[in-house]
């Protein structure tokens, strides 16, 4: 998609493509710590998890709702872990997690403010 909005924006609730395509891993405390309801959380190591369904060849949190590239909703925006946090609109992750799903952009959204979860991811 060139999921862009009129006005040339980047908006994350359009794309959800980093929750898509990247395993969601954190140490696992952040789980409890977030309170991330368990059945969004699978263990992966003694001192590591994951947001279920990102630990796959196509993955796909399980808490993102919606169509990838259409209109997506985090659903525990207000939970989720440390990696949602870091992925940028516009920085290097999104724009990979985006041309994985055809949604590339010309433009440099860099320093944009990161809404992906608001979202999406
Ligand atoms: S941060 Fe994630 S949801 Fe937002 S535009 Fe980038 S890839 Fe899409
Ligand atoms: S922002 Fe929400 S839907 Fe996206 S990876 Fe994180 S927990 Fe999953």
């Amino acid at each position: 998609m060139e999921k862009l909005l009129a006005g040339d924006e980047l908006s994350c609730l359009n794309c959800g493509a980093c929750c898509a395509h990247f395993r969601v891993s954190f140490y696992w405390a952040e789980a409890d710590i977030n309170q991330i309801p368990d059945h969004y959380v699978q263990a992966l190591t003694p001192s590591l998890a994951c947001m279920r369904g990102t630990h796959q060849t196509m993955p796909r949190c399980s808490a993102l709702e919606g169509e990838v590239g259409q209109a997506v909703k985090c659903k525990i925006y207000h939970h989720r872990p440390s990696p949602c946090h870091e992925v940028q609109a516009g920085d290097e992750k999104c724009m990979r997690a985006r041309a994985r799903y055809g949604l590339t952009t010309s433009h440099d959204y860099t320093g944009q403010k990161n809404t992906p979860s608001e979202m999406a991811y």
